[in-house]
């Protein structure tokens, strides 16, 4: 594990002695942040990757119940895990930073080692839930993003788009005849095909913003951040799959193409994302239409 991996716990308290044990205990396993005050805790759940908040419930100005209650109400900092961390033993004090939504409470003086154990235990737990966001974000097939992933990816690039005021790219790819291939060579053939497919297509997505996700069965959609030369993109991406000689008998050529309907967008049209599926949709109906392997391209932008 890099050091940019390490998970990055938030210690918020108004003590700088407090802040500084906690520091001590944790910094040669986790990337460890500092926060005296409220306010700051909260600027920094925002800006940062907090994995973890270890909370002071005991602060001036703004308590950590009221810091916890502001983090919960925010959709960007509501899923960041909350530790307590108090001097007061009270039952009721406990119970109420639980039913705030905090995962756990621990009492000052603090004990190094329950301590230590309890925030391994609840990093283990945010761990788990990242991996399966991240898996449920993702093609199993494939290895792409899933449709899911790439429906929310879309409508953030499209406000990329929106601002870098470039006009962009966007295609859906289909793989020719698949329904044959998987017919006559069989499902784990027809995987492999797809996966080889999706290799190809990757390859061409490189910018941030560049997406490129698994749509549906043999159904891949393509963006491209800059609308510069997209059919010629399109061109080489249909041209590699040809090259991957994947043999095809019902295929009119002999082996597996795909086809490429695209659109090249306008800043302005990045307002509606779904009525640029369905152009991409329909150009690509169109090379169905036409007899396949081929690609076409609406340019809306000029
Ligand atoms: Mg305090």
């Amino acid at each position: 594990m890099t050091a940019a991996d390490r998970p990055t716990i938030l210690v918020v308290d108004d003590e700088r002695i407090n802040r500084c044990v906690l520091a001590d205990l944790f910094q040669n396993e986790y990337r460890v942040l500092l926060a005296k005050d409220g306010p700051t805790a909260l600027r920094r759940a925002v800006d940062e990757k907090i994995s973890l908040i270890l909370l002071d419930a005991s602060m001036p100005e703004m308590d950590g119940y009221e810091v916890l209650r502001r983090l919960t109400a925010d959709e960007r900092t509501r899923n960041i895990g909350v530790i307590f961390v108090t001097g007061q033993i009270e039952d009721e004090d406990e119970e109420r930073g639980l039913l705030l939504g905090a995962v756990d409470y621990i009492t000052k003086p603090i004990r190094p080692l329950l301590v230590r154990a309890r925030v391994r235990n609840h990093l283990k737990l945010v761990h788990q839930r990242e991996e399966l966001e991240r898996l449920s974000l993702q093609d199993a097939l494939t290895g792409i993003s899933n449709r899911r992933s790439f429906d929310h990816a879309f409508e953030q690039a499209c406000r990329h788009i929106e601002r870098s005021g470039v006009p962009f790219g966007l295609a859906m790819i289909d793989v020719d005849h698949f329904k044959y291939y998987n017919d006559r060579y069989g499902h784990g053939a027809g995987d492999e095909a797809l996966r080889k497919v999706a290799h190809v297509l990757a390859a061409a997505a490189r910018r941030p913003y560049d997406l490129v996700a698994r749509y549906g069965g043999e159904e891949f959609v393509l963006l491209l951040s800059s609308g510069d030369n997209f059919i010629g993109m399109l061109e080489k991406i249909r041209a590699e799959v040809a090259l991957l000689g994947i043999v095809h008998e019902a295929s009119e050529v002999g082996h597996l193409t795909v086809s490429c309907g695209g659109v090249v967008a306008s800043v302005e049209s990045a307002r509606k994302p779904a009525d640029l599926l369905a152009q991409a949709d329909n150009a690509l109906y169109q090379v169905k239409k036409n007899g396949r392997n081929a690609v076409l391209v609406h340019d809306t932008s000029k």
